[in-house]
This record gives structure tokens, sequence and C-alpha cells, in this order.
């Protein structure tokens, strides 16, 4: 059994609310919503940060396709959505499975403004 969170709930061991799956990447709802839409888009292929990810250029396109997708389903792909990848400690990064996070469905705050 994985020991990775991530690599868990893509094996549906862990339950999760999915919003959107292809071949390639998960997308479920964030355990602790950080905006009234927060979905976290994960490569099912584990590859531990976004640098990682970069490796696979195919499947980083494919978690950024899977994000506007699942801004299409939750309805807010006109209204606008931030996509961040944590990276790191100064990140704040909890979980080592590389995910995008969909944030959106309200207005967030400008960075500086
Ligand atoms: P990070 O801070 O690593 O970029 O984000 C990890 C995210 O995973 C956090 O927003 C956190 O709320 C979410 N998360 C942590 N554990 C779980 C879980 O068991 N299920 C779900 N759906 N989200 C989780
Ligand atoms: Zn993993």
């Amino acid at each position: 059994m994985s020991e990775c969170l991530f690599c868990r709930i893509i094996a549906g061991e862990i339950p999760s609310t999915k919003v959107h799956e292809t071949e390639t990447v998960l997308a479920f709802r964030d355990i602790n919503p950080q905006a009234k839409v927060h979905v976290l888009v994960v490569p099912k292929a584990h590859h531990e940060d976004a640098a990682a990810l970069s490796g696979d250029p195919q499947l980083l396109a494919d978690v950024i396709a899977g994000a506007a997708e699942v801004a299409g389903i939750e309805g807010i792909a006109e209204s606008g959505y931030r996509l961040v990848f944590n990276t790191g400690d100064d990140a704040c990064r909890t979980v080592f499975h590389a995910h995008l996070h969909v944030l959106g469905g309200e207005q967030l705050a400008g960075f500086g403004r």
C-alpha cells in the first residue's frame, strides 16, 4: 500500500469527492476549501512536485487541461479562477504528490492590490 496520501485517494483507498477524471488525471474537492470552489487536480502517476511533473510535459499539460475542465464543470470558466502549485516550505506545501489547486467561485484577493 502506498504511503502517499494522494496515491491512496487515486487508488480509492481513501474517499474523496470526485469532480472530474481522465485516464491520466483525477480532480477532487479539497477537504479544507479556501474558496467557494477549491478543487485539486492531480496526475495519477506519482510525481513529488510541479518541478518533477514538468519532466513529463504531456502529463503536465493534462493536469492544466484538467483544471480547465473543472472550471467548466464548476461554472467558473467565465468568472475566473486561480491555479496554484505550492512548492517547498515557504509555500506551506503539505502533500508530496504534485497537485494543482483550482480556486474560484468568488472574488479572490489580488496580489498587492
Ligand atoms: P498543499 O498545501 O500541499 O499545496 O495542499 C494540500 C491540500 O490538500 C490542502 O489544501 C489540504 O486541505 C488538502 N488535503 C489534505 N488532505 C486531504 C484529504 O485527505 N482529502 C482531500 N480531499 N484533500 C486533502
Ligand atoms: Zn503519490
